[in-house]
């Protein structure tokens, strides 16, 4: 039996788990459950988040949906022949993802977008399953520090062997790991990751794929 990637009725995580519960009661038509990961199953192509956002993901269901990281990485996405159009709008659009599929290292929404490190590693286990079910000569986009921590820890690598640097392509035996900064708003507003550095990170996942 394949080991599981994610659970909708997970609640492993009881800050979190509490939280949804407060957030569902405050926001009634919110989601307000683990987001389960949102793509083409059999790609060699996994983009990995860091959570869903309050008022994104954790609203809509789809993973980088209705809040402003989500603008860019579509955007860039449908630029790059990723996906069925420019703009995620809702899980039920028609979306569509070709050779890719996005997924989160948390699940679900923490407060203050700060998972902590237990919640990181509780939610690590989907992670590590769905890094080893992927194809071989596959290659993982991380969007972040967190995300790229997450990824090492999920394949039981050395932290100390694979640093977070924008645009560094790891070799991570099973997979490549390919790191860019999250497309945040606090990101893009201050210019930390331009349209231009994104698009860059997308052209050298297109190459990698290639080989
Ligand atoms: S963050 Fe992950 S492990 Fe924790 S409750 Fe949500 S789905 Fe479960």
């Amino acid at each position: 039996m394949r080991a599981k990637i994610f659970d909708k009725g997970c609640r492993a995580c009881p800050r979190l788990a509490g939280f949804l519960d407060a957030v569902s009661d405050r926001y009634p038509d919110y989601y307000c459950k683990p987001v389960p990961p949102f793509g083409d199953e059999s790609s060699r192509f996994l983009i990995v988040g860091l959570a869903p956002g309050m008022h994104g993901a954790n609203r809509t269901g789809r993973p980088f949906t209705g809040d402003h990281a989500g603008i860019l990485l579509y955007r860039t996405l449908h630029k790059f022949g990723f996906a069925s159009h420019e703009e995620s709008l809702a899980a039920d659009d028609d979306l569509q993802l070709t050779g890719c599929r996005i997924t989160n290292a948390v699940k679900c929404l923490p407060p203050d977008n700060k998972p902590v490190g237990a919640e990181i590693n509780t939610c690590n286990t989907f992670l590590s399953n769905e890094l080893r079910a992927l194809p071989e000569s596959s290659l993982v986009l991380a969007l972040g520090g967190i995300a790229h921590r997450a990824v090492v820890k999920a394949l039981a690598m050395r932290q100390a062997d694979f640093k977070f640097a924008h645009a560094a392509v790891h070799d991570l035996g099973t997979t490549r790991l390919l790191d860019s900064y999250h497309c945040s708003r606090y990101n893009t507003n201050t210019r930390r990751l331009t349209t231009e550095m994104f698009e860059g990170i997308f052209a050298q996942a297109r190459e990698l794929l290639a080989k």
